[in-house]
């Protein structure tokens, strides 16, 4: 049977056309069948506009409304395809692969490095790659670029240029196209571990902050007089935080007692945190921190703010967050 699959259009250089102001999103998915069509083969393909945005200006709450209406559409499709800019495509991948965690449906989301209306663009590749992922029957959220499905809570933008522009961290890609055609790992995609429910509320009280030689512990301070209740902190190294001249552990105890939910992990991109080798990690660990292991920067802040979107209970919240949900975090033994 031929499958039938929804392609979503919500902007960025895919659909780019150039205005006297730069570069903006500019063509409808009206504009764009011609190209998708011929790219989509034996696949049907219905399409529709949700919005026609930079991904800079792409916000939870387009996550929310985003994942609710593939929530909605889950029933009528094999498989789902979102076109998305490229600059924070693996924040909304990160943040549908737990708000739409148990899907039952390949959910692919791809974009490209040149427009569609460039004769040498990656754009028609990369939504062909999406495109037959959305029709291979593989349940989950994935990212679709350069011939590579990324998981989509372990997709990072690594290149700001080139067509190469995303990794899979830490995790092995769930399919490569090659002179073979397109090569599926099964043992790399997830299980789904119960039905699906859509769950697509979020905090906005989140701050993400990288550690560096000099910061000042009164920016931290200054999140508990802003209401904040969850901290991302990407420490050096395994996840070491400064306690001599700069006492931050002490600063983050005091955060923690006030009910503030802190997760450490590492600005390294490759490998993760291992917070119970060093002092520095250690003591983080015993004010009561959470660790963030080997996930990417864009899982562990999203994770965090889906989190505390569910549930306000500190014992609950660190239990979800210490659980892997959606394949986005080894936890090493
Ligand atoms: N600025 C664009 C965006 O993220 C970049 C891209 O799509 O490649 O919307």
């Amino acid at each position: 049977m031929r499958k039938k699959i929804l392609i979503i259009n919500t902007g960025g250089t895919l659909s780019a056309v150039m205005k006297e102001s730069g570069l903006i999103p500019g063509l409808s998915i009206y504009d764009m069948q011609k190209e998708l069509r011929m790219v989509s083969g034996d696949v049907d393909i219905e399409i529709e506009d949700f919005c026609s945005l930079d991904s800079a200006n792409i916000f939870p709450e387009d996550w929310s409304a985003l994942a609710a209406r593939i929530g909605e559409s889950r029933n009528s499709y094999d498989g789902i395809v979102v076109i998305h800019g490229t600059d924070t495509l693996a924040y909304t991948s990160s943040m549908l692969s737990f708000m739409l965690r148990n899907i039952g449906i390949p959910v692919v989301i791809t974009g490209s490095q040149l427009s569609i209306t460039n004769p040498v663009a990656d754009a028609m590749e990369n939504c062909r790659c999406a495109i037959h992922m959305a029709a291979s029957q593989i349940p989950g959220v994935f990212v679709a670029f350069n011939r590579k499905v990324m998981l989509g809570c372990r997709a990072s933008k690594v290149r700001s240029l080139s067509f190469d522009a995303f990794e899979s961290i830490n995790y092995p890609n769930i399919a490569t196209i090659s002179s073979l055609g397109m090569k599926i790992d099964t043992a790399a995609v997830p299980e789904r571990t119960g039905i699906f429910k859509l769950s697509n509320a979020y905090s906005d009280k989140v701050c993400m902050i990288k550690m560096f030689p000099g910061i000042h512990r009164s920016l931290l301070e200054s999140l508990a007089d802003q209401g904040y209740k969850g901290l991302y902190i990407e420490a050096y190294g395994i996840g070491g935080m400064p306690f001599l001249k700069h006492d931050f552990i002490s600063t983050l105890d005091e955060l923690i007692k006030g009910g503030m939910t802190v997760v450490v992990g590492t600005q390294c991109r490759y490998e993760g945190s291992k917070m119970d080798v060093y002092e520095t990690g250690k003591r983080t660990l015993e004010i009561g921190a959470l660790e963030a292991h080997d996930m990417t920067g864009e899982a562990a802040l999203t994770k965090l703010m889906w989190i505390l979107g569910m549930t306000q209970d500190l014992h609950e919240i660190r239990d979800y967050y210490s659980i892997n949900m959606a394949g986005e975090m080894t936890v090493r033994k």
